[in-house]
């Protein structure tokens, strides 16, 4: 009675967009890295990564190393990319599994390499620099002892620097070209070092658009790839994009009331004439956000009805005025506004958040039906 569907072929739809926008004048284009972190942004990170591979993906991209091995245990053999690690991850079992590893300090390059000598393999690293986010990545400062350090390692076969890779801000064009500068900046202290390594990356899905100057050997998409554009302020349909998510759930109860009938907690509606009320199965459990009470709307058989009650945990309910709304039918809490439902954009808004959050949050009963399934 509720269901996320997951168009993977939308997805499939952007990555070859994002393809295109990435690539140069000249016909090359930076590799590609698929970020499926937080399963795929909500959308199944299993199934979203068999179809990236079929659809000929260069890499993928995960924040812990959990979901690098879930990735690798299901199959997957792209090359993989991990870069948040825990404090007192051995790294032994991502080693054996081939998967990549950003190293933001030193701490973390010796017990790889630890887990190098012990596994008998080269570990094959990222090394992150924060170029003015503050946020994951060796400082400047400390920088150069780090490459110290991996030119060491790299000499004593413990690991082998495939890429260098900084993260934006997106705060404005100024702070962005500044971060490129620094990027370059520790790229060539990097190459001064004569320590060599393929893959430059910076971008994520904003900067890859924003910015054709800084995509270097490989660009790394996330949101763009569900169909969901990095700005507020633009659509999915502003760069081709189709919004690979559609929430549904169907109405559980219709009821009639009288006018003056208080509706859901706190009453925040109350029905002004005798109308219907109509109730969908879906909650803050499920991960619609609460604040979105009295701003979201869904639809229903092509209408668009105002979520104008309390959220609760399991359920919310609409008042369809006259309209022959039945149990039974089915509710598109968000999907393709091309298709002329609410989007995620529009729960964003409705929520003081951003896309990203939204169909990121949502869990809880929702079963997922996949349409496009690579086999
Ligand atoms: C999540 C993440 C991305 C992807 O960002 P999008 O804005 O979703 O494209 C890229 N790089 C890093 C380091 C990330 O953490």
């Amino acid at each position: 009675m509720r269901e996320l569907i997951i168009d993977l072929d939308a997805i499939a739809h952007n990555l070859r967009t994002m393809s295109e926008r990435v690539t140069r004048h000249d016909g090359s284009r930076p590799l590609v890295m698929c970020v499926v972190k937080a399963d795929a942004y909500g959308h199944g990170m299993v199934p979203v990564a068999r179809k990236l591979e079929a659809e000929g993906a260069d890499y993928l991209g995960v924040a812990d190393i959990g979901e690098a091995l879930t990735l690798r245990n299901a199959g997957i053999d792209l090359p993989i990319l991990a870069w948040l690690h825990s404090p007192r991850e051995t790294f032994a079992s991502a080693l054996s599994a081939g998967i990549e590893l950003g190293v933001a300090n030193l701490e973390q390059l010796d017990r790889i390499a630890h887990a190098a000598e012990h596994t008998g393999r080269v570990a094959r690293i990222h090394l992150k620099i924060d170029t003015g986010l503050g946020r994951n990545g060796s400082s400047e400062a400390d920088w150069p002892v780090l490459l110290e350090r991996v030119k060491e390692l790299v000499a004593a076969n413990r690991v082998q620097v495939v890429g260098i890779f900084s993260h934006l801000s997106c705060t404005s064009e100024a702070d962005d070209l500044r971060q490129i500068a620094k990027f370059e900046a520790a790229i060539e202290k990097a190459r001064a070092m004569d320590i060599s390594f393929e893959l430059r990356h910076l971008t994520a899905s904003d900067g890859s658009l924003n910015y054709p100057q800084a995509l270097y050997d490989m660009v790394r998409i996330g949101v763009a790839l569900y169909g969901l554009s990095p700005f507020p302020e633009h659509s999915s349909a502003d760069f081709g994009l189709k919004p690979a998510m559609t929430a549904t759930a169907l109405v559980v109860q219709t009821k009639n009331v009288p006018a003056g009938q208080g509706v859901s907690y706190g009453y925040l509606h109350r029905t002004s004439e005798p109308t219907t009320l109509a109730l969908v199965p879906v909650g803050y459990a499920e991960g619609l956000p609460r604040e979105a009470s009295t701003h979201a709307s869904v639809a229903i058989n092509g209408k668009i009805y105002a979520v104008s009650s309390r959220i609760a945990m399991d359920q919310f309910v609409l008042d369809v005025g006259s309209d022959p709304v039945s149990i039974g039918d089915e509710v598109t809490l968000f999907g393709d506004p091309a298709a002329g439902v609410p989007s995620a954009d529009d729960w964003a808004r409705a929520s003081g958040t951003i896309n990203y959050e939204i169909v990121t949050r949502m869990a809880g009963r929702f079963h997922r039906r996949y349409l496009g399934a690579a086999d």
